[in-house]
């Protein structure tokens, strides 16, 4: 009987694919090792074994595998059954899990290499012309590959050219298959062994009597070496002798110094002494004891404790308790709060035990901590990450925390699988028998609703450490502030008192204004031309500190125009305000001192974002300017003022969820007021006084927002009371799409009537010369989830097959929010 593998692929398939092997590797290969298997023409990929068996799949002919590579699994058979619910739920190919779930890394490149037979000669006359020119190509490069060569010869197939040379014993093709993850090497040196004799060691001295800066060197190494068995890190050697690096390759080439290569940990702790855990006062004690109680019997807590109550130091001591049993921990955080403050504050409690798991973090270092946490190492006792660290291979997890619990960052939007990594974390505890901890000052309206209905158990915490006062909160009326010409650009006067005031009493000050997309665009003054996107259905916007114009979808730009390119008149004016346009204005109304301005244009790369805060922290900013990326958990010691620029523009955003968004953020940014004794104090700005969220952040009352919101969530079919699934269709032909989407939103309310909404055109229809269309699918409790999706899969494909709508895709997402 021969012997199959059904192999994932980290493609968009719908199925396995089967591949033979012999009896040996089957008795050899597990599910969750990796193999490299032909797929289609002459490409090589990685995939996971899923299954070994004995059926032979009979549609097709199974191809032996290429290659096994590893010796021990690198998917345990845990995660493989979370990725198939995965894919199940979010109505997306295993294929696509597998890409999201495991570092990029483990996943081969393959090429076909071409290379000449060494020590050949040929016949001029015995080889084509594309033979000849091939030979060629490859007596000047030693490799090709396949696609260099189809590029070289300018057809497509190659392949007859390359086997005909391979017949004549001319070339050779090798699948080299390598792998891409390199572990990070150090070079250190030391004294070559020749020179342990005392007599030796004299003589070299005498030697480099002549060479001081040589001599130098060694003298350091001595002292060096001693506390480190022998090998010192050449840059640190080089530092400490005030040596170049030319210095030590001479001696390394005088066989003086040997040089070896260390491998090294990129994740590595710093070091430094740990600290003491502090002591939780009455309430924060109280909320552990009825977390740790309801996990005897339940699965799931929300924490609901106001900004600054001190929910850290009680994950702290859970945490404690749970590595203390053998466990893992999980602490999941939302994309931007994974800042060095947080990080910093678990490793000098759990020093080495923390691994941490970083969006910005390189391939290679993802490696490491998928390696650790495979490995089950000391280092991978407790994991901070972002939301794909809920993939990771854990062993033996015992407590999953979910840090900011309503962040809409633990949701992926693409590619798929689009899933939020918030109630990954729930049926993930499940599926392993771990504990979840939902965490936030403002719960998620699901999320607080399940607590409410025992689904969760709710713990409150409702008062600040150390009696902290909350914030004052003021409302500024900008509309009668506008009448009554106390407005100065968009500072109001009670917001530049303040302001005044904070900063004569040396405190600092936090201005939000909401996200770039309010950015200012141009507008001409005679026709009322804006610049548009030529790829996207957008204005451009104004960046004044490269003067340019920019669209935020695709990355078009232009220089900033003096005239209208419409009309040509020159009188031109910016509209609207964003970050950078608050800076400026800020910056003419306090010369003294220091503003600095926290977005997505100023915190690129990997430190982008640290910087901006140590800076704040150190006291270096007085003024700091920012967007959403403020809100998120920051603990600041000397901020006394938050200004709200304008609710408005939160408040009026057409999305279901815009009002609660809008309370969590007012919400958090306000929390970043007065986190010590003196009371905070923060002002918002708005046209609308009187609007019912704006009043409930100012009065803090969560339980009234969570009700009104709640029943207009009944009311208008959201959830919690219904589930969503989105469909988007996208492509570039204008009718295609069109009427692919007319086609497809009557075939689905054929069966789910009026719980089917569209086909409409988002807000922005076209991005990147891509046409939108969205279809909305409201499916209620009493409906089975399973079932619509099923019919919902079964429309999509016959969608498929119609060839007027090719060139069309469609995207699902499921709880798309
Ligand atoms: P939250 O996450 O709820 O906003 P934090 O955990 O950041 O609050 O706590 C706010 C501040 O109070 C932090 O600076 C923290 O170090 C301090 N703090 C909290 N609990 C204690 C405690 N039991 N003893 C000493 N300091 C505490
Ligand atoms: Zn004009
Ligand atoms: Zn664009």
């Amino acid at each position: 009987m021969p012997f199959f593998i059904n192999v994932i692929l980290p493609l968009p398939l719908e199925n396995h694919f089967t591949y033979s092997v012999s009896k040996a590797e089957a008795e050899f290969l597990k599910p969750g090792m990796r193999v490299a298997v032909p797929f289609g023409k002459s490409k090589i990929y990685t995939g996971i074994v899923a299954e070994v068996h004995q059926n032979d799949p009979q549609i097709y002919e199974a191809k032996p595998v290429e290659q096994i590579l590893d010796e021990t699994p690198v998917v345990t058979e845990a995660q493989l059954k979370f990725w198939y619910w995965i894919a199940s739920y979010y109505m997306c190919t295993v294929g696509e899990v597998l890409r999201a779930a495991i570092p990029s890394a483990f996943l081969l490149e393959s090429e076909t290499i071409v290379q000449v037979l060494k020590g050949v000669s040929i016949n001029d006359e015995d080889l084509s012309d594309d033979e000849f020119l091939l030979f060629e190509a490859l007596q000047s490069q030693s490799s090709m590959k396949i696609n260099e060569i189809i590029q070289l010869l300018d057809k497509k197939t190659v392949l007859p050219v390359i086997n005909s040379l391979v017949e004549k014993k001319i070339i050779a093709v090798n699948q080299e298959i390598y792998e891409q993850y390199r572990p990070k090497v150090e070079r250190h040196v030391k004294l070559h062994d020749k020179y342990s004799e005392e007599a030796a060691m004299h003589q070299l001295l005498d030697e480099l009597s002549r060479a001081p800066k040589q001599r130098e060197v060694i003298f350091t190494l001595f002292g060096m070496a001693a506390k480190s068995n022998g090998a010192v890190k050449v840059s640190e050697l080089c530092k400490a002798s005030n040596a170049s690096s030319a210095v030590i390759k001479a001696l390394i080439n005088k066989q003086v110094l040997k040089e070896i290569e260390v491998e090294t940990s990129r994740i590595a702790f710093e070091g430094g002494e740990l600290s003491n855990m502090v002591k939780l006062n009455d309430h924060q004690q109280q909320a552990l004891e009825e977390i740790e109680k309801a996990f005897e019997t339940e699965d799931v807590c929300l924490l609901h404790g106001i900004t600054s109550s001190g929910k850290t130091e009680i994950y702290v001591e859970l945490i404690e308790k749970v590595i203390a049993s053998g466990k893992q921990v999980l602490y999941l955080l939302p994309e931007i709060a994974l800042t060095t403050q947080l990080i910093t504050r678990l490793q000098n409690y759990f020093g080495e035990k923390v691994l941490v798991f970083h969006s910005k973090y390189s391939v290679n270092e993802r490696v490491e901590v998928y390696q650790n946490v495979l490995r089950n190492t000391e280092k991978a006792r407790i994991v901070i990450g972002v939301r794909s660290s809920i993939f990771l291979p854990f062993h033996d997890l015992g407590l999953v925390i979910v840090d900011e619990e309503h962040e809409s960052t633990f949701k992926q939007y693409d590619p798929a699988p689009r899933y939020n990594a918030r109630d990954l974390a729930v049926v993930l505890g499940k599926m392993r028998d771990a504990k979840v901890l939902l965490g936030s000052a403002t719960p998620s309206l699901e999320s607080y609703f399940n607590a409410v209905h025992n689904k969760y158990t709710l713990v409150n915490l409702d008062r600040r450490y150390g009696n902290v006062l909350l914030p004052e909160i003021e409302i500024v009326d900008i509309k009668e502030k506008h009448r009554k010409k106390r407005m100065t650009g968009h500072f109001s006067d009670r917001l530049l008192e303040e302001i005044r005031e904070a900063l004569n009493e040396k405190e600092q000050v936090i201005l939000f204004q909401n996200r770039r997309g309010f950015s200012p665009i141009l507008e001409c003054n005679t026709c009322g031309h804006s610049p548009q996107c030529p790829n996207c259905d957008v204005s451009l916007t104004f960046h004044s500190h490269n003067n340019q114009l920019r669209c935020h979808y695709c990355g078009y730009h232009i220089a900033m125009q003096l005239k209208c390119m419409a009309c040509g008149s020159i009188e031109l004016s910016t509209k609207g305000f964003g970050t950078e346009k608050v800076e400026t204005e800020l910056k003419a109304l306090f010369p003294g001192h220091q503003i600095g301005r926290m977005d997505l244009d100023t915190t690129r790369g990997k430190h982008g974002y640290e910087k901006i805060i140590s800076a704040f922290e150190q006291g270096e900013i007085d003024v700091l300017i920012g967007t959403q990326m403020l809100t998120k958990g920051l603990d600041f010691r000397n901020v006394r003022l938050v200004g709200i620029m304008n609710a408005d523009t939160l408040l009026n955003f057409p999305d279901f969820r815009a009002h609660e968004r809008s309370f969590q953020l007012m919400l958090q940014v306000s929390g970043r007021a007065g986190r010590t004794q003196k009371r905070g104090r923060v002002l918002i700005q708005t046209y609308n006084p009187h609007h019912q969220i704006v009043q409930q952040v100012s009065t803090n009352n969560f339980l009234e927002m969570y009700r009104e919101q709640l029943e207009e969530r009944r009311n208008y079919k959201y959830p919690p009371f219904y589930r969503l699934i989105r469909i988007t269709l996208k492509g570039r032909d204008y009718t295609r799409v069109n009427e692919g989407a007319d086609w497809l939103a009557t075939s689905l309310k054929n069966s789910l009537h009026e719980n089917v909404l569209g086909p409409e055109f988002p807000p922005i229809a076209r991005i990147r010369n891509e046409y939108y269309k969205n279809i909305l699918i409201k499916i209620p409790q009493k409906q089975s989830l399973a079932k619509t999706k099923n019919l919902v899969s079964r429309v999509l494909q016959s969608f498929k097959a119609i060839g007027a709508y090719r060139g069309v895709k469609t995207v699902i997402n499921v709880d798309p929010y």
